[in-house]
């Protein structure tokens, strides 16, 4: 699936690497959260997506399919976040 967001110049890292920056717009750890795919269904903890910290800004993928999953750029005055690749997220309590 072709993507808007051009992360072909960079290797995946593992999910974990973007937790940190998704830790604070979320105000928790979110290694442990259960992300479904908006593409092709398929659900991972969101440390086993695939993470790109320079897209700009911090960018996760589907391991299965590739599809951009979730996009979080910081600025000096906001926090943007972008869920829409995903169907869902599930956090254990
Ligand atoms: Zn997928």
């Amino acid at each position: 699936m072709n993507s808007p967001i051009d992360t072909s110049g960079e290797s995946a890292l593992d999910g974990s690497a973007a937790a940190g920056p998704f830790a604070d717009v979320f105000a928790g750890d979110v290694s442990a959260a259960v992300v479904t795919c908006g593409g092709c269904r398929s659900s991972a903890v969101f440390a086993e997506q695939h993470a790109y910290l320079g897209a700009p800004g911090t960018v996760l993928r589907c391991p299965g399919c590739d599809h951009v999953l979730a996009r979080l750029v910081q600025t000096p005055t906001e926090v943007w976040l972008d869920l829409s690749g995903s169907s869902s997220w599930r956090f254990p309590l």
